[in-house]
């Protein structure tokens, strides 16, 4: 039998040490993410990926000789590690799930896939090449060399045009048509194998006997997002309803409506908290957020037309609006009235005046009696004015 020994070249011994520091750098790292992100549960993987990151850029590195070179370096890397998990995560806001593949029709999807799907901030550049590699094949030819040329190669529009011969109106149109056809191919061709990726980071939805608030007409799913733990609630026939980022705010529970009221308690605090002080902290990175109302014709299109919030980080200009018959559902009083009747849904706001004031009535009605609780909003400041039971 032969025994070998393997001497340690200087290398090897640097790259242990190199180890070693990493691995001390670690406990720091993952205390960093969950303070960057405010997602705790998060922060294990993201102190990885930077560490990862790291490793794969080490010939970078340049500041061995100051003390504290490595652990800046490492904050930096995970600094950007997290702001690409945020931009992940704040296309859903509060109530509005920006991409919801379970309520929208391809008509639906295409209203939002401007604002919604970014392809160069949801994919890496390289996980998207080897995707965008096999989806191709999937894509008309004129749709494939555009987007090879947009995102493979990174040319500018201009170039793209006079290169293929287009004019730069109808390279833009068909860019955004390539983009949807990819999607549509990611998503449900290539399920499989994005399945990895935060486009599929959707569990299977789990259906509740909770009747929807809104409408009446279904009952509520809940669903987990894979990466983050998230747990949101949707209608099936109408439209999003909550989802909260602190998975710590249902710690121990599992019936879902004790998890939805829960999360329905904490956005009402947060809206009603900023409607009276119009500023707040932004829901995706915590820092300050101001605070606008506005009417109907600036909310996004496939929101309800109703007069709501709009919240605006300062920092990451992260948008998330809020209309008013969810504004109405994270009342207090709200929340009682559907203990007593657990079937309700939402009449359209009335406007009328009020001691003067312009004012909106905003209503639940009972399903099964006549009851029916109307909220009275300041149309302008949307402050409650009254609460009456009827
Ligand atoms: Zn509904
Ligand atoms: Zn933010």
């Amino acid at each position: 039998m032969q025994h070998y020994t393997f001497a340690e070249t200087p290398a090897d011994t640097a790259i242990t040490s190199m180890e070693n520091q990493f691995a001390q750098e670690r406990p720091r790292l993952v205390r960093f993410c969950a303070y960057f992100t405010g997602a705790p549960s998060a922060a294990e993987d993201l102190a990885q990926e930077t560490l990862l990151e790291a490793w794969r850029n080490l010939h970078k590195f340049t500041s061995h000789e100051q003390p504290d070179g490595l652990s800046k370096w490492l904050l930096a890397i995970a600094r950007n590690v997290c702001l690409r998990w945020k931009r992940a995560q704040q296309r859903e806001s509060a109530h509005i799930a920006s991409y919801a593949p379970y309520a929208m029709e391809d008509g639906e999807l295409e209203e939002v896939a401007d604002h919604a799907f970014d392809l160069e901030v949801e994919l890496e550049r390289d996980e998207l090449a080897r995707l965008l590699d096999h989806a191709l094949s999937l894509l008309p030819p004129e749709t494939r060399s555009v987007l090879i040329e947009r995102y493979i190669h990174e040319s500018p529009h201009a170039d793209i045009a006079q290169r293929l011969g287009l004019s730069t109106d109808t390279l833009e149109k068909r860019l955004y048509r390539g983009k949807l056809a990819l999607r549509r191919v990611l998503l449900v061709d290539l399920a499989a194998e994005t399945s990895s990726f935060e486009l599929a980071d959707q569990d299977r939805d789990v259906s509740t006997r909770i009747w929807c608030p809104m409408c009446n007409r279904a009952q509520l799913k809940q669903y987990r997002k894979l990466s983050s733990g998230r747990i949101g609630f949707h209608c099936p026939s109408c439209w999003h309803i909550a989802s909260y980022y602190d998975h710590t705010l249902w710690a121990g529970l599992r019936n879902p409506k004790a998890i939805l009221n829960r999360q329905i308690e904490a956005l009402g605090r947060y809206y009603h908290q900023a409607i009276y002080t119009l500023h707040t902290t932004c829901y995706c990175c915590q820092d300050h957020a101001s605070v606008r109302i506005v009417q109907p014709d600036e909310l996004p299109p496939q929101m309800h037309a109703s007069t709501g919030i709009c919240i605006t980080g300062t920092q990451c200009g992260h948008q998330a609006f809020n209309t008013l018959p969810h504004l109405t559902l994270d009342i207090p009083e709200t929340g009682q009235f559907w203990r007593k009747h657990p079937r309700m849904y939402w009449l359209p706001a009335q406007e009328i005046e009020h001691g003067g004031i312009p004012t909106l009535v905003s209503s639940f009605q009972s399903a099964d009696t006549a009851a029916r609780l109307d909220i009275l909003f300041e149309r302008a400041t949307l402050k409650v004015l009254g609460i009456y039971e009827a």
